[in-house]
């Protein structure tokens, strides 16, 4: 049974929900002895994160539609059982997915224009050339932008690969067709029926092996699916990992678990059971690209080996979305859990949550992302020079990139403890 709670602290963090003063900072890092979180938050550690990254890079890029982004799911899976997150489930969709009922028949010249959606990674600012400076009005991330910039894109050339080993793994193309992506959940005790999301896209692109984008935020999900599934741990809300497919072909894989399962929303199945296939969403967290903050690009677009001093967690909602004011407070409370629980680097909140799997949610349910950089500023004005380039492999990156991606992890780990209720029998 339990014999220590962290209801004090989700006490605090439900007051701090509801908009209630904001809980005072307390002077010391909390111990592991006398703070269930910081008890949970000490068992991530740097080692076990990159051992599950490096797992991810022998699959290559992982692109959807091929035998690497198949066998990566496989994997993914026995790897969440082997974790203690035994109940895994999949999402089956086809890509491309089908025209919607009200479109044209084929064949049908389309209109200009009409029905293009961009790639979520295909922005106004993927044309940029390197060392351009100036400033630019709102664009699909909302930000304006002042100062230069790095050339941005998807590399797609396989002979731009110098590995030949990685160029090996990546060479099959993808063909259209099935899909699918995994998710297990921790069952909460008490409230089983509310749950949080917490996800990452497993697939990249760019003949790489996908570290950075998204393998970062895979592995710091498969890491707290291990952290919450230790069998000592309860909560008393339920927790949803999920890994997302076709998040690079227009988050095709969120698409569809929205798609599927948005009316299932707190059914009893069976009555009476207990049992809620699909509980009520209560949250949505997205990871994807945790590393790299080197700060911006130089007049000559190039951008620095070396982390910058300034490097930090970037806690994005999207201010025009429904649930924007709900997204918003839960975003201060990433940031006041990153204050109290991570070990090395500080978080900042921002408003421009965009282009990653977090935006099918946005409007349903209160939504956030963390990133390494601003995504609508920073990301976009070329600040990772390896996003979906060939140099988004194990080697580009240092401990210290590492750690911010753990940095990240303990930041969700103890957000997420705290609004789940979670406790350590002993
Ligand atoms: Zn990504």
């Amino acid at each position: 049974m339990r014999t220590r709670s962290f209801a004090s602290f989700g006490v605090t963090a439900a007051a701090f929900w509801l908009g209630a003063a904001a809980p005072a900072l307390q002077a010391q890092q909390p111990t592991a002895e006398d703070d269930p979180v910081a008890a949970l938050v000490s068992r991530l550690t740097l080692d076990k994160y990159k051992t599950t990254l490096k797992g991810l890079t022998q699959f290559g890029d992982r692109r959807q539609g091929t035998r690497r982004n198949r066998d990566a799911v496989d994997w993914i899976e026995a790897q969440l059982q082997a974790f203690g997150c035994t109940n895994t489930e999949r999402i089956v969709y086809t890509f491309p997915p089908p025209p919607p009922p009200d479109a044209a028949p084929r064949g049908t010249p389309p209109r200009r224009g009409a029905g293009r959606r961009p790639a979520p990674n295909e922005g106004d600012l993927t044309t940029a050339t390197g060392g351009r400076v100036g400033r630019r009005g709102p664009g699909s991330g909302g930000s304006t932008l002042f100062g230069y910039r790095g050339s941005t894109g998807v590399n797609r050339d396989l002979m731009a690969q110098p590995d030949e080993r990685i160029r090996e793994l990546n060479r099959e193309e993808p063909v259209d067709g099935e899909r699918s992506e995994v998710y297990c959940t921790k069952v909460g005790t008490t409230r089983p029926d509310e749950m949080y999301i917490i996800g990452a896209h497993m697939d990249g692109h760019g003949v790489n092996e996908a570290v950075n984008d998204d393998g970062s935020g895979t592995a710091l999900v498969m890491e707290l699916a291990r952290v919450f599934s230790a069998p000592d741990v309860e909560t008393e809300r339920s927790i949803r990992f999920v890994l997302w497919n076709n998040e690079e072909t227009g988050l095709n894989g969120a698409r569809a678990y929205v798609a599927q399962r948005q009316e299932l929303q707190g059914v009893e199945d069976p009555p009476g059971s207990g049992r809620y296939p699909e509980p009520r969403w209560v949250g949505m967290v997205q990871h994807d690209m945790m590393l790299w903050d080197h700060g911006a690009p130089g007049p000559d677009g190039l951008v620095s080996r070396n982390q910058r001093p300034e490097a930090d967690v970037n806690v994005e909602f999207q201010s025009n979305s429904e649930r924007a004011d709900d997204s918003m407070r839960l975003a201060f409370l990433f940031k006041a859990a990153n204050e109290r629980y991570a070990t090395d680097y500080p978080a900042a909140v921002g408003p421009h949550m965009t282009n990653t799997d977090s935006t099918p949610f946005m409007d349903i349910v209160p939504s956030i992302s963390l990133r390494e950089n601003e995504r609508g500023a920073q990301v976009g004005a070329g600040w990772d020079p390896n996003w979906h380039q060939p140099t988004d492999v194990w080697t580009t990156y240092t401990d210290d990139d590492f750690r911010l991606g753990l940095n990240a992890g303990q930041t969700t780990l103890a957000a997420i403890a705290q609004l789940t209720g979670a406790g350590i029998d002993n």
